[in-house]
């Protein structure tokens, strides 16, 4: 349903419909608010389907990212299967090659984020998946916690089952240029909300440009690709050492400082374009799998031979298998900031503004959405 100069006053306002719009309407449709949902394009196009679809929590920043994560990762069950949308695997192995490495997982196993993890000796990882043939593989850490979905499949089914089973109004091909509370001003004409979220993904030049100068804020590009179906099941997300570098529940442990120093002798190229390994499978069997980060304003837009050389090789050195053929490619950004994981600014009275700044929105988003939710209507905010 699409309205435009509607004469309904609505309760929230969401602009922008990726994962993080989306979970801020969910939360405030489950409290029986009436919700539209403003996006410029036609069809999501952002970095909500762009991403893996991996909900992860093993890995996440200690704190608000892992407790956000974990919440996340149970309105995503519940989403999936009021929305018919397939989980199409669970958990992440995270094969590792260097004795680094092993104390990294050793020391993550001895802290209270280990929950629903074990350490698998080389042998057993052998025996439950034989494919996966690494010669150095030395062992992995198995969390049976992660849940994985085709974005492109669950993005546009979260937001028709809003609207159907929550009666959320979504506005498509509609940019909002202005807020004027309790006044809109969209392409479309002009929409009254009581609040309003404004959900812009990496857009942060567009609606409050000159406040959220402020921060620093920049943006963050990926590389990714889909390889043909490698003939068996993964028994989960693949990663390796490079990730233990990377996701701060590991990176910041003391016993990485080792690893990171090993890794940045021996994989230099992969340290300085940010590949770390990231290997999914989609129902057809297809692997999803990433991704490169390279961190300037205005990234450019093309994809570097090269850098996905370097994810191939990884895909190599970690699974021991030749990567199949590559029958996708594209490139994805997310806003990025060194400050902070996610920024919530409170612009006005009666507005949000919410920025994941740390590539996680998929595994974070639905907590996000609950926080915006929660501030917006339960603390006392002036109409
Ligand atoms: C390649 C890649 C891989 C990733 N992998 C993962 C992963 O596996 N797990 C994970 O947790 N996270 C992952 N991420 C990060 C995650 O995808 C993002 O954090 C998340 O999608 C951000 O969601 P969002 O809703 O904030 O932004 P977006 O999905 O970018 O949505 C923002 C929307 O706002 C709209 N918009 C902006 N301004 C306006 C305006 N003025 N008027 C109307 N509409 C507007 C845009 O059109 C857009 O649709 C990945 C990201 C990328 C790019």
């Amino acid at each position: 349903m699409v309205r435009s100069q509607s004469s309904e006053r609505f309760d929230l306002a969401v602009v922008g419909a990726g994962i993080v719009g989306l979970a801020t309407a969910l939360a405030a449709a489950r409290r029986g608010l009436r919700v539209v949902v403003m996006d410029r394009d036609a069809q999501a196009n952002g970095a909500s389907v762009r991403n893996f679809g991996f909900v992860t929590v093993t890995g996440q920043e200690r704190g608000s990212m892992w407790e956000r994560a974990r919440r996340s990762r149970e309105v995503w069950r519940e989403v999936a299967a009021a929305a018919s949308i397939p989980v199409v695997h669970t958990g992440v192995w995270w094969t590792v090659r260097r004795p680094e490495s092993l104390s990294v997982l050793e020391a993550f196993l001895a802290t209270d984020m280990a929950a629903g993890c074990r350490l698998l000796s080389r042998a057993e990882a052998r025996r439950r998946c034989p494919q996966l043939s690494a010669p150095a593989m030395a062992a992995v850490l198995e969390s049976t916690i992660e849940l994985r979905v085709e974005s492109r499949q669950a993005i546009p089914r979260i937001a028709a089952w809003l609207e159907s089973a929550h009666g959320v109004t979504f506005m498509r091909s509609t940019t909002v240029s202005a807020i004027d509370m309790p006044s809109l001003y969209t392409s479309r004409g002009r929409v009254q909300a009581q609040r309003v979220a404004v959900c812009p993904g990496d857009d942060f030049t567009g609606l409050y440009a000159q406040r959220l100068s402020a921060y620093p804020l920049s943006r963050c590009k990926l590389q990714m690709l889909r390889l043909a179906d490698p003939g068996f099941r993964l028994p989960g997300a693949i990663m390796s050492d490079l990730g233990l570098g990377r996701y701060r529940g590991f990176s910041e442990l003391k016993a990485a400082a080792s690893l990171k120093a090993r890794l940045s002798v021996e994989q230099p190229d992969h340290i300085k374009h940010g590949v770390h390994l990231i290997v999914v499978q989609n129902a057809d069997g297809s692997l999803v799998v990433g991704d490169s980060h390279q961190y300037a304003p205005t990234p450019d837009p093309f994809s570097h031979e090269a850098v996905d050389a370097l994810i191939l090789d990884e895909f190599r050195s970690a699974l021991g298998l030749e990567p199949p053929p590559t029958i996708e490619r594209w490139i994805g950004t997310y806003a990025a900031a060194d400050d902070r994981p996610v920024l919530i600014d409170a612009p006005e009275a009666a507005v949000r503004v919410a920025i994941v700044t740390s590539g996680s929105g998929a595994s974070t988003g639905f907590a996000i959405g609950e926080e915006l939710a929660t501030s917006l209507f339960d603390i006392g905010v002036a109409a």
